[in-house]
């Protein structure tokens, strides 16, 4: 991997990407935000190491969307700090944590309907000097719409739709990369195809953030778990402990114990 290094930010380590001593990329203090009367994200210490691949589970209304949007800044905290390959977010506009390598696939759709997916993948380049030919033809292929270029967004089906709005959080070859729902309303094949998606490009060391209800997904992908719980984190840890922790099964998984 090549990326512009920021004078300021120290060199890191190159480590095995199933190594226990990954650095941390992204990190949480103290991050709370508070909607009028209700704390929607409390006090949250959280972090996510280089390479990674997490997952954010909890039940609705836990804050996991509003954690994310902390993180890209669509809102701005309470209180707390958030920290990124050494730069303090609180510091940078949206725009600005996106060119430090943040990208995000939000819950609700993106995509431009009436432009054709080559024009949708257009979209996010247009902010870069770089050659988008190359660039185009390798996001075309990994979200296996090459045939499909010209046709315009609306005719696609919902999991094409959601590997085209994968496609443009993509272009720019984002180091993080956190999805909000990648799989919701998707039948069992679109959902395996957005799980192949994201192996893939964990493979070649992107770290993602992950929030996801679908638990055989979640299964399927995920390192490490994080279980948030009324805006705090409650259990943290690799899936099978997760799925057999006491307490996460009482208030998630939907069980009386
Ligand atoms: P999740 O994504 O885990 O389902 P959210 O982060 O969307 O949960 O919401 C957490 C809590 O914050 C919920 O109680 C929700 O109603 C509330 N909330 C989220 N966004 C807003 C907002 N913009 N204004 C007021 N309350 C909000
Ligand atoms: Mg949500």
């Amino acid at each position: 991997m090549s990326t512009p290094q920021d004078p300021n930010v120290r060199e890191q380590p190159a480590v095995a990407a199933t190594g226990s001593n990954r650095e941390t990329i992204l990190s949480t203090k103290g991050l709370t935000k508070k909607f009028g009367g209700l704390t929607a994200v409390d006090n949250v210490d959280f972090s996510v190491d280089e390479g990674e691949l997490r997952c954010l589970i909890g039940p609705n209304g836990a804050g996991k969307s509003t954690l994310l949007e902390l993180i890209t800044g669509q809102l701005t905290p309470t209180d707390g700090e958030i920290y990124f390959d050494g730069t303090d977010l609180g510091e940078l506009e949206p725009h600005e944590r996106m060119d430090a390598g943040i990208s995000v696939k939000f819950q609700s759709p993106h995509i431009y309907e009436s432009l054709t997916v080559e024009q949708n993948l257009h979209v996010p380049l247009q902010r870069t000097s770089r050659d988008i030919e190359p660039v185009m033809e390798r996001t075309l292929d990994r979200i296996a719409l090459t045939e499909k270029a010209d046709e315009p967004a609306s005719d696609l089906s919902h999991g094409e739709k959601q590997r085209l709005e994968i496609g443009m959080a993509i272009t720019l070859d984002p180091k993080f990369m956190i999805l909000d729902e990648p799989v919701a309303g998707m039948s069992i094949d679109e959902t395996g195809d957005i799980a192949d998606l994201i192996q893939s490009l964990h493979d070649d060391g992107m770290t993602f953030l992950v929030v996801e209800h679908d638990m055989e997904f979640v299964r399927k992908i995920s390192e490490r778990v994080t279980v948030l719980s009324q805006g705090s984190i409650l259990e943290q840890g690799p899936i099978e402990e997760i799925e057999n922790d006491e307490q996460v099964r009482r208030i998630y998984l939907g069980e009386n114990a």
